[in-house]
């Protein structure tokens, strides 16, 4: 039983790789593209869609990495500015995790799920996608996640 909704940020639903010159500027410890990134969705469709799925009691959950060797005051202006981005969509979420570039994700929420409990996992790397065991993973550049979350709710 699903139980759990999983979402990447870059690239899954945030277009950071859309922002001009955003390596350069991560590289430069600037947090701006983070910030500036465009929805890769319609966020007010994608929220009603969440928190239907909220009320069936299914957690939603972000697991975004920080940037690649980022320092310590960077990676918490990153996790802040983040977190921000996807309050102005209100977009409901029950956990966030910011966590190291690289990061098995699933070891942020392996100890909330139950046996027989599956958490979906939606982010646009074929690597991290690959190695999730914790039950299905979406590829959202090449499937509709509006469509697949509203195909969950009851
Ligand atoms: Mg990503």
């Amino acid at each position: 039983m699903i139980k759990m909704i999983v979402f990447d940020m870059d690239g899954t639903i945030c277009d950071l790789y859309g922002v001009s010159n955003w390596l350069p500027k991560l590289r430069a410890s600037d947090v701006s593209p983070y910030r500036d990134a465009s929805p890769m969705w319609d966020m007010e469709k994608l929220a009603d869609i969440l928190h239907k799925l909220q009320k069936q009691g299914i957690k939603i959950v972000v697991v975004t990495w920080l940037g690649l060797g980022a320092s310590p005051e960077y990676k918490k202006a990153t996790s802040a500015v983040k977190r921000d981005w996807l309050k102005q969509y209100d977009f409901p979420m029950d956990e966030f995790h910011a966590v190291q570039y690289g990061a098995t994700k699933a070891d942020s929420v392996r100890k909330k799920l139950n046996p027989g409990e599956e958490a979906i996992l939606i982010d646009d790397s074929k690597k991290v996608r690959n190695g999730w065991r914790l039950g299905p993973t979406v590829n959202p550049t090449v499937q509709n996640i509006l469509d697949i979350l509203a195909g969950l709710v009851q």
